[in-house]
């Protein structure tokens, strides 16, 4: 069987499967309303507890951005407009069942209906709790998810939040799903597990409970109930994969440098203090980029000031530098409290500092906290996303001079000598980074939005994925170009896209000159080992053949030793 691989390792294990309960919803009128509406308000009581439980027992395995997914199911089964809506059918002689199955029904249909992902997304998280409220009045409650035995290969139609926060992890070895993609939630978990997972498996829940599976997820395959031939094969390559695992651990220590001890500082990337231990543990020199619109996106409003002066200089204390990334909202990613109107094309659209332009207020108190948290710290550092013209940039660095200016009138202490770049994730500012490169101190590539841009294709869309290849000689030249124009300016590059967690391409990066590479922390040991193996003059020559070559594959056969 072959799906999607999101998360990479492999894997040796029995299915689990975790099937959803058919709960049949009875067709008969509410007799008695008091012991209907019991039933019901039991139910969403038991609901709560259940997740609870779950949140604090997935507390020290999940970072802040998971466990908040938490506080929005609590916050969905508390929800008054379904609560009403539910009573007002029981009133009127509904079964709870029925009524409560409806009126959940009926926005999980508005949820599907919206063209933005991440609403989109919400109606899963419906569907979760619909599941788990239904369950408690039928008096089924789900299964015990931390009941598993050893080498759990976990398999679902689409595992929810609530399923993965539940397993018993020390027993799950991976993940096969017959639905989602790279953004879905089994994906990001099982990345933030360090699990791997292969979703979009066609026909995943025909195995049967207990099947022998090896799961690759590096190549999206799956042998179910393999032959001697293929497991003998598959143990290799396991015991090679867990070798290299404890071979790369001695890079934790050690920085980012070639053969022959050039450095090349290796960055990570993070959305909030909670990956600081794994950037940390895996010798992460810098924070590349800290995308801050989590914060944003955890709670009903907006941060305050003074809550996010917290959330920077928690990342501050741990660790400089830390090259801040102002709010990137839009494209897939919505905010509950802005007015965001619908767009046909919302990754062309209102998005990062564009939204920002337009959402004056929420950009200056970020500024503000930013600059407020980074005091005391020397190297901090603010960049801004997005931008794609000259009159962007000017405008922004003008309304961080506005902000230092209110501070200062207010006697406010501030990081007076705060650092200024931007994102190249967009062709023209690529195209422009010379006149760019004289108004900003750094430059950080975004791949996965270059990309995408440069060859218009959604890093949504499965159906144009093979355009989304960060070896393709084209994107290689525009980037080798873009590090041309910033070092003729004296501006710093670094790269903080998923192309950077890529060791292969990481060493092409290395060899451009790229000032940093920032990439997820669980990326850091592979790049580490890789970079060891090679001289500096290497990489550049390796790097001048990739730029000559007239395709990925070639430049991919350049590293094929
Ligand atoms: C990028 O576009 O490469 C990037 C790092 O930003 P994001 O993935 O958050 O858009
Ligand atoms: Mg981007």
């Amino acid at each position: 069987m072959t799906g999607s691989a999101v998360s990479k390792g492999l894997a040796k294990g029995n299915v689990v499967k975790i099937e959803r309960p058919t709960i049949e919803i009875p067709k008969t009128k509410c007799t008695n309303q008091e012991a209907c509406l019991d039933t019901f308000e039991n139910a969403l009581e038991a609901s709560k507890d259940d997740l609870k439980a779950i949140q604090a027992k997935a507390k020290d395995t999940l970072d802040a951005e998971h466990l908040a997914i938490f506080d929005a199911h609590l916050q969905m089964v508390d929800d008054i407009e379904i609560v009403k809506q539910v009573k007002e059918k029981i009133a009127a002689g509904m079964n709870p069942l029925a009524a409560y199955y409806d009126v959940t029904e009926s926005f999980k249909a508005m949820f599907e209906a919206m063209d933005d992902p991440y609403f989109k997304e919400r109606a899963s998280d419906i569907k979760d709790i619909q599941t788990r409220v239904l369950a408690h009045m039928a008096g089924t409650p789900l299964k015990d998810l931390a009941l598993l035995d050893d080498d759990a290969i976990i398999v679902a139609d689409d595992l929810t939040p609530s399923d993965t926060a539940a397993l018993d992890l020390s027993k799950v070895k991976g993940f096969a799903t017959e639905i989602g993609g790279y953004t879905s939630h089994t994906a990001i978990m099982a990345r933030a597990l360090g699990l791997p997972a292969v979703v979009g498996v066609s026909g995943i829940m025909t195995l049967n409970e207990g099947d022998l599976v090896l799961l690759n997820g590096n190549t999206g395959v799956l042998e179910v109930n393999p032959d001697e031939a293929s497991l003998q094969a598959f143990e290799k390559a396991l015991q090679a994969y867990e070798e290299t695992l404890e071979r790369q651990a001695k890079f934790q220590a050690l920085k980012g440098l070639t053969k022959d001890g050039k450095s090349v500082p290796l960055y990570a990337n993070i959305g909030s203090v909670k990956d600081m231990p794994k950037a940390l543990e895996n010798g992460a020199e810098g924070i590349g980029l800290f995308r801050t619109e989590f914060l944003f996106m955890e709670s009903e409003k907006a941060p305050s000031l003074e809550s996010q002066i917290e959330a920077y200089a928690a990342v501050f204390k741990l660790m400089q530098p830390v090259i801040v990334r102002t709010l990137d909202i839009g494209g897939d990613k919505a905010l509950p409290y802005l007015k965001m109107p619908h767009e046909d094309n919302p990754f062309l659209g209102v998005r990062a500092i564009r939204l920002c332009f337009n959402e004056l207020e929420l950009f200056k108190t970020q500024l503000k906290a930013l600059l407020i948290a980074g005091k005391d710290y020397p190297d901090v550092r603010i960049m801004f996303p997005m931008i794609a013209r000259l009159d962007e940039l000017l405008k922004a660095k003008a309304i961080l001079d506005d902000v230092k200016k209110e501070l200062k009138a207010a006697n406010t202490p501030y990081q007076t000598n705060i650092l200024v770049g931007i994102m190249i994730e967009i062709p023209a500012a690529a195209l422009n980074a010379r006149t760019l490169a004289k108004h900003v101190d750094f430059f950080s590539i975004g791949t996965n939005d270059l990309i995408q841009y440069t060859y218009a294709a959604d890093r949504m869309n499965d159906g144009v994925s093979y355009l989304y290849e960060p070896l393709d000689p084209t994107l290689l030249r525009l980037m080798e170009s873009t590090v041309e124009a910033a070092h003729a300016e004296n501006t710093e590059i670094g790269v903080c896209g998923e192309m950077a967690s890529d060791p292969v391409a990481a060493l092409i990066l290395a060899g451009m000159g790229m000032d940093e590479l920032s990439m997820s922390a669980a990326a850091l040991l592979d790049v580490k080992d890789h970079l060891s193996r090679y001289t500096l003059d290497e990489l550049k020559a390796l790097k001048e053949k990739a730029l000559a070559a007239d395709t990925a594959a070639e430049v991919k056969a350049l590293f094929n030793d």
